[in-house]
């Protein structure tokens, strides 16, 4: 199966993190989100491990946190010695609500508001990855009237189409993110934040998209950027003492997709910044990366209970699940691939095709189509792979659906780590009238 953490046991049931999922689902109840915490961490210390072996031992991964966002996720992230990007202040919140300590967290976003950039300050985080000149001055004015000096890194743009979905693509010159290289608007940038007294440069980002699989984007993202921290040592006598590759690396989603070697990327990867650092003569900074993905995703695994099944006599069949759109939107965003599979039935052959339709209204609320399983029937179990990244912390209320559960498994253990939401906690904010 696509990762290890999948098998299949004795009653033909598949099991996730070595549990019967079947078994999982009428003890909690569906639509069900499960983690598998030992996946987690076993990605998380690969790259921590392969990051220190191959950077510089101070090199550090940080957990690209919008992938899923919640306070267990934080005290992992901190056990494991790891860092965190957060986007917004509400990311800082839940990490800050989890004991972490914010010191190793970088603060991302197009669009801080000063609000967010002071609450931000207060709780001590100890980076912004700055996106924007008016930004850089957003912060360097907040830091100045709290009386910090706040450390930033310069987010830029590189120039590189890395060949992935247009909407998770983010390091060519087009992009809401960042400042161009191409444009020389990256060098002004540093020219103009290198006078300013609140805030000290510590550094530069780049994050060039997602799912990607090979690893020759980042290997030009980091030729580039070390490009540009060799010029800008010439223009302005700044060296640069930490490089933020972002994150990026993919997941297998389907049979299809390659089999992926984090730290062997990480090896290639450090090998051409070591040699170009030597190269252009500029010391080896401390190399950050933002995995977000690729430490979750298959991590979570998403539970259902098949409703009914339609067949469009000549054209296509349908079945329906207890959830969709509302926990996993990623289909009806980029048509994403997901393996689906009848976990109470693993034994039978995949011998008929159906869409796997979920129960919004709106036709494009589709998990993933032409799905080769067995005859579906209703209250069967049908199991979503792959679905830790990008799922639950996409989740909606669309059309008041309320929240899946998310269950942690750990050593054979099953805890709630999100309880399901009821009616009464979805509407809580809403004020009530006679
Ligand atoms: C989304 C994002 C990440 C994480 O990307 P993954 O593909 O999930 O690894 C990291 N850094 C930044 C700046 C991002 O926007």
């Amino acid at each position: 199966m696509i990762c290890d953490n999948l098998s299949v046991n004795g009653e033909n049931h598949l099991t996730f993190a070595g549990r019967d999922v079947t078994e999982l689902a009428k003890k909690y109840g569906t639509p069900l989100m499960l983690l598998d915490e030992g996946k987690i961490r076993e990605k998380m210390s690969v790259y921590r491990e392969a990051m220190q072996k191959y950077f510089t031992p101070d090199s550090m991964p940080l957990f690209a946190s919008k992938a899923l966002s919640f306070k267990y996720i934080y005290k992992i992230a901190k056990s494991e010695n790891i860092g965190i990007d957060c986007v917004s202040a509400g990311e800082i919140f839940t990490a800050y609500k989890a004991g972490f300590p914010l010191e190793n967290a970088y603060f991302h976003g197009n669009s801080k508001t000063d609000d967010e950039i002071r609450f931000a300050m207060e709780r001590g985080v100890g980076h912004f990855v700055c996106d924007s000149i008016e930004e850089v001055s957003a912060v360097d004015d907040i830091a100045g009237e709290m009386g910090i000096k706040q450390k930033i890194l310069l987010r830029i743009t590189p120039g590189i189409d890395p060949h992935t979905h247009k909407k998770i693509s983010t390091g060519s010159v087009d992009s809401k993110f960042g400042v161009a290289i191409e444009t020389r608007q990256a060098h002004s940038l540093v020219e103009s934040t290198l006078k300013l007294e609140n805030v000290e440069l510590t550094g530069f980002h780049c994050h060039i998209g997602s799912q990607i699989f090979e690893y020759d984007p980042f290997g030009d993202a980091a030729r580039i950027m070390i490009g540009f921290i060799a010029e800008i040592k010439k223009l302005y006598g700044f060296e640069a003492a930490q490089l933020n590759l972002g994150g990026g690396m993919a997941v297998r989603y389907t049979e299809e997709d390659p089999e992926i070697d984090y730290a062997a990327n990480i090896k290639d990867i450090s090998e051409i910044v070591s040699s170009l650092c030597s190269e252009y003569g500029v010391a080896v900074p401390q190399i950050l990366m933002e995995p977000g993905r690729s430490i979750v995703a298959d991590a979570g695994m998403t539970l259902y209970t098949a409703g009914y099944l339609k067949e469009i006599t000549g054209l296509k069949n349908y079945i329906s699940i207890d959830g969709g759109m509302t926990d996993n939107p990623r289909f009806t965003l980029y048509q994403s691939p997901y393996t689906v599979l009848l976990a109470n039935r693993m034994n039978e052959p995949c011998d008929y095709k159906c869409t796997v339709a979920g129960r919004c209204c709106e036709s494009g609320d589709i998990i993933q189509e032409d799905v080769m399983m067995p005859k579906p029937n209703r209250y069967d179990i049908i199991a979503v792979l792959t679905t830790g990244a990008y799922n639950y912390a996409m989740a909606s209320h669309y059309n008041k659906v309320p929240k899946p559960a998310v269950v942690m498994l750990k050593d054979g253990e099953d805890f709630v780590v999100i309880k399901r939401e009821t009616f009464e906690s979805m509407t809580a904010n809403e004020v009530d009238f006679d």
